[in-house]
């Protein structure tokens, strides 16, 4: 797989060669490497930081049931069962504790590194610490592989096929000149702390510009004395610098935060986040688009976990199927499709719901909060889940004939 060539007792210069070359080790990349390698191609993956899940840019929440069902099991997550919203002068908690738990709060680190040795098993290579800084192309215009900088010097990749998992930056599909910076994202700054007094079964948003001024705030438990708090800010909305607000916050102590007893940061987490639905083109010759680069996430609640390990799975098996077919465009258009069928509806009617509450006042928050204080614990979960499809939405209009209920109805689904 791999030539190294030697200069005067130094390597300059490694050539490899690899069927497939996922760049980005998050849980895009280690799924898709995962599931190429599993159908037998030859896999590197490349990741520019010194571990996987070095630097965490999430908060790590998501579904039980769905994630069951992509193997990550219970221990790799604390569960949730209740949700509570905090606006400036309102309050409303949507209280599950008689059901089986439907979120979680994941261990990141843990379930990255599941993810990688889930990848490293089937066969996939993993080379740690290597920035992806270029491709290169076949005198056909069709990209042929990748340059990269290693600790031991430059390496040149020779490949059919390559996944971009690199994140927001969409780095291979921007210099591929299939995608182009991001316009509209969030930004968000997040302490893991050591916490005195949690509420290990509870999630908490907070919603109103004290918090956030184009955004909300969220306590996120990991167990009885672990959390998570952050602030997330919606760009171009807003230029507040998120860890400036964070900081603030937890010196000011702002509800629910005094209730809370010492809170001692012990890692910081800082990440961008896709606003703008999926990219038009997530494939072409010899390249797939896969998790944030291809902008896989629900902007309602900065969600995108689920997605990339779903569709990562998905890039790599068809990427695998596809080298049969020298990876054409053709070959790679039924990832596009199916990504396509399940996820844009979704991710549209959530921005048709995200761009109202941007525009929100405090005291238009209050009311909001209505909204959500009227819907069952199904009918809100389908809601931040992003779960709206027309027959749902329909039987919570029916179920809700206050006002409230209504306004949400054609908000979504009205253009
Ligand atoms: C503040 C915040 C909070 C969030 N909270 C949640 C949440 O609670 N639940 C949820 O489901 N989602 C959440 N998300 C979204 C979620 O984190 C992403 O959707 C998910 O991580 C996308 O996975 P990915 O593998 O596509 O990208 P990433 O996780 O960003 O991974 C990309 C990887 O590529 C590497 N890389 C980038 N460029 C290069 C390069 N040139 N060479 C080599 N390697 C490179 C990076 O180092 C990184 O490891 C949040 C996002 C943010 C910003």
């Amino acid at each position: 797989m791999r030539l190294a060539v030697k200069i005067g007792g130094w390597i300059k210069l490694q050539v490899i060669k690899a069927d497939i070359a996922v760049v980005g080790g998050g849980p895009a990349g280690l799924s898709a490497a995962y599931s190429a390698a599993k159908s037998g191609a030859r896999v590197i993956l490349l990741e520019k930081d010194d571990a996987i899940a070095q630097n965490i840019r999430t908060s790590g929440v998501t579904w039980t049931r769905e994630i069951n069902r992509l193997g990550i099991s219970s221990e790799y997550y604390n569960p949730i069962s209740n949700y509570r919203f905090v606006s400036p002068s309102s309050e409303v908690l949507i209280n599950g504790s008689g059901s089986e738990p439907q979120s979680c709060v994941l261990d990141v680190r843990k379930t990255w590194h599941h993810l990688a040795s889930l990848a490293a098993a089937a066969g996939a290579d993993i080379m740690l610490k290597t920035t992806v800084a270029n491709i290169t192309m076949d005198s056909g215009g069709r990209i042929s592989g990748i340059k990269a900088k290693t600790m031991r010097g430059s390496v040149d990749i020779g490949c059919r096929l390559v996944i971009d998992a690199s994140g927001f930056s969409s780095f291979v599909g921007r210099k591929a000149g299939i995608a182009s910076e991001w316009k509209r994202y969030g930004v968000g700054a997040e302490y893991e702390c050591y916490c005195e007094h949690v509420d290990a079964d509870t999630w908490v948003l907070m919603v109103g510009k004290q918090y956030s001024e184009a955004g909300y705030a969220w306590i996120f438990p990991l167990s009885k004395n672990r959390v998570r708090i952050g602030i997330g800010v919606g760009r171009p909305e807003s230029k507040q610098d998120p860890l400036d607000a964070l900081n603030s916050m937890i010196e000011a102590r702002l509800s629910p935060l005094d209730k809370m007893g010492k809170i001692q940061p012990i890692e910081f987490h800082y990440g961008f986040i896709p606003n703008q639905g999926l990219r038009k083109a997530s494939v072409s010759d010899g390249l797939i688009l896969v998790g944030d680069s291809a902008g896989q996430s629900n902007p309602l609640v900065l969600e995108g976990i689920r997605y990339a390990i779903e569709f990562g799975r998905l890039a790599g098996e068809i990427g695998a199927k596809s080298l049969s077919e020298n990876s054409s465009k053709e070959s790679l258009e039924d990832y596009q499709r199916i990504v396509k069928a399940n996820l844009e509806s979704k991710i549209n009617s959530a921005l048709k719901v995200q761009s109202r509450w941007l525009e929100l006042s405090d005291e238009q928050w209050d009311k909001e909060l209505e909204i959500l204080r009227n819907m069952s614990l199904d009918e809100f979960l389908d809601f931040v889940k992003a779960d709206f499809t027309a027959s749902k939405m329909m039987k919570l209009a029916l179920h809700h004939p206050k006002l409230a209920a209504r306004q949400l109805f054609n908000m979504v689904l009205k253009s």
